[in-house]
């Protein structure tokens, strides 16, 4: 599974980092990094990328076919 972040579209709702404080977290701009991207399960990170409201985090299995959104 790879993360990857867009994060242009980040508007600081947080609902990620309080899904998965391990995996993600919010920088000095107040904008989502990847802090450890094996923190959590792959359903706990697959639901942080769910959670959040503008689709900022979008989930590829490992031949890059994307999963979410
Ligand atoms: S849930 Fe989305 S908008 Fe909120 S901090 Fe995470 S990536 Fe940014």
């Amino acid at each position: 599974m790879k993360i990857k972040l867009i994060r242009d579209k980040c508007i600081s709702a947080g609902s990620c980092v309080a899904i998965a404080p391990d995996v993600f977290e919010l920088d000095a701009e107040g904008k989502v990094v990847l802090k450890n991207p094996t923190g959590a399960d792959e359903q706990t990170i697959m639901d942080a990328a769910k959670s959040c409201p503008t689709q900022a985090i979008e989930i590829y299995d490992d031949s890059d076919k994307r999963l979410f959104p």
